[in-house]
């Protein structure tokens, strides 16, 4: 495959090669794609030095300045879909056509946010007394600096450094080091857009001792902290941040979404919805439906509908047609897969479908859909973040609705039903940041994107994500006669 990429950090506008390097793998077939810079604290450090000597001129840019420079980063991006789909579905193995959706959808947030940028309003705030005016101005926090995860290498780059850099924020990213190289050609692209140096800054790194995240979290010239990851990572960093230097601080964190399908459902649509949801990057998504709770009355007929489509899925290599399951992203994945589905059958779920590795290669697992799930099986109470269904009965909305909150996750949550009080009523009664009805997909760059509970702090996306870099600053006028 003739593809082009950068393999080298991005910091203060320069490319650099770092001493040490480290290998990035392409999940379908273990090869070595490229080796990326093994940078340290040393370099963190000065990635946020530079930011923060970026930041005074970035920041008193207007707005409609900053807006113009995204919108040529967005443009570039648009004009390179193709390229940036083939290097997110070669470091992280999704189906060519899955990540140049994502590519889409990562260029989104930076259309979305360059045009949000404008629209950073105070308020006049009637006083208490004549003779004072109260106004708030909303300011650009500082130098913003991310964490973020391999199962979308773009877009929660994009998610956070969009909002970041429209609100006057410089930024610095580590990405994963399973995905550095989709980071990268971000850095190109913004570089051409003419992003200014310092401005945006990538510092890869193996990540082997956690030091480069610690610069970004104790730092006190970083004022605001977004991570997207697991949940166990998350609070670490979030109380390393709080700790050191009270930062503001996103967590975008794990979930364990349910699926809930009534009886009053158009059970062809719930198929299709829990297909969408559950095997969307084989199941490596934090909004994947991971349990799926099936309506007594109709469980039967739903399992066998769902078992036929599932059964159906074309599981192979990212770069071959017609593929809809990549591989997982690394040994450790599909050795925790493996693990659960065995812990299932065992404790007496049966595989309708699936149920084994695949043979496409060492990383690929066949779609799976497992019956006779019970509510203490890890397949239930932990995030799976693999291709595998496991569907549990309940008989009434009461104890649909307690199973699904039954968690201490509340990211995503998806229903099926046909009645329009219940829709409203579930909805009101789940535990979870996002509610889908009727739909398995929800996601794009006008929402409001997070969770509660230990799924999260903060929003992305939406009005909302502009905020998340913004400081509102309230001024007093005194002294009116
Ligand atoms: P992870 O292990 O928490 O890693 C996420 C990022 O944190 C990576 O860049 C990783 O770097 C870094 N990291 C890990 N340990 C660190 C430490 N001690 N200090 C500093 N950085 C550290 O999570 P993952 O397996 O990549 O991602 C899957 C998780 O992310 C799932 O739980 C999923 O639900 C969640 N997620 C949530 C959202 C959301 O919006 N809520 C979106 C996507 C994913 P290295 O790669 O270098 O180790």
């Amino acid at each position: 495959m003739d593809l082009t990429f950068r393999s080298d950090a991005y910091i203060d506008g320069q490319w650099r090669s770092g001493a040490q390097r480290f290998a990035v793998y392409n999940p379908a077939n273990q090869q070595v794609i490229a080796h990326a810079p093994d940078l340290g604290a040393a370099e963190a450090e000065e990635a946020v030095a530079t930011a923060h000597k970026a930041f005074p001129a970035w920041a008193g840019k207007a707005a409609k300045e900053r807006a113009q420079i995204l919108r040529r980063w967005f443009e570039l991006m648009t004009a390179d879909l193709d390229r940036l789909g083939r290097l997110i579905s070669l470091e992280g193995g999704k189906p060519f056509a899955e990540a140049k959706g994502e590519a889409a959808y990562g260029a989104a947030f930076v259309e979305w946010f360059g045009e949000e940028a404008k629209r950073a309003y105070g308020r006049a705030i009637p006083a208490t007394t004549p003779t004072r005016r109260y106004v708030t101005i909303k300011q650009p926090v500082g130098v913003a600096a991310a964490i973020t995860p391999w199962n979308f290498p773009m877009a929660m780059i994009t998610r956070k450094a969009a909002p970041a850099l429209a609100a006057g924020c410089t930024f610095v990213v580590k990405p994963p080091s399973q995905t550095p190289l989709t980071a990268l050609a971000l850095a190109e692209l913004a570089e051409q857009a003419g992003v200014p140096p310092g401005v945006f800054n990538v510092v890869t790194t193996r990540n082997h001792t956690g030091d480069v995240g610690r610069v970004l979290c104790e730092s006190p010239l970083v004022r605001k902290f977004s991570f997207t990851g697991s949940t166990e990572v998350g609070k670490t960093l979030g109380a390393l941040c709080v700790g050191s230097t009270v930062k503001k601080v996103s967590l975008e964190l794990g979930g364990n979404a349910p699926l809930m399908v009534f009886a009053d459902a158009d059970l062809d649509l719930a198929v299709k919805g829990a297909v969408a949801s559950k095997f969307r990057n084989a199941g490596q998504t934090c909004v994947c439906a991971n349990r799926i709770l099936v309506e007594d009355a109709i469980y039967d007929a739903f399992s066998q509908k769902l078992t036929e489509a599932v059964a159906e899925l074309k599981v192979g290599p990212g770069d071959r047609d017609g593929v809809e399951i990549g591989p997982l992203i690394d040994e450790k994945a599909i050795e925790k897969v493996e693990r659960m589905v065995a812990e299932a059958l065992a404790s007496g779920a049966t595989a309708l479908t699936g149920g084994k590795k695949h043979p496409a290669g060492a990383q690929f697992y066949t779609p799976t859909v497992l019956a006779n799930v019970t509510r203490d099986m890890r397949v239930n109470t932990e995030e799976i973040f693999g291709p595998v269904a496991p569907l549990i009965r309940f008989k009434s909305e009461d104890e649909a609705v307690a199973i699904a909150n039954d968690t201490p996750f509340g990211l995503a949550a998806y229903f099926f039903t046909g009645d329009v009080n219940r829709a409203w009523r579930v909805a009101e009664r789940i535990e979870a940041g996002m509610v889908s009805i009727n739909d398995g997909v929800f996601s794009n760059e006008v929402i409001p994107f997070g969770g509660v509970k230990e799924s999260g702090l903060g929003r992305e996306g939406g009005v909302e994500g502009l905020e998340e870099y913004l400081e509102t600053k309230f001024l007093n006028f005194g002294g009116f006669a």
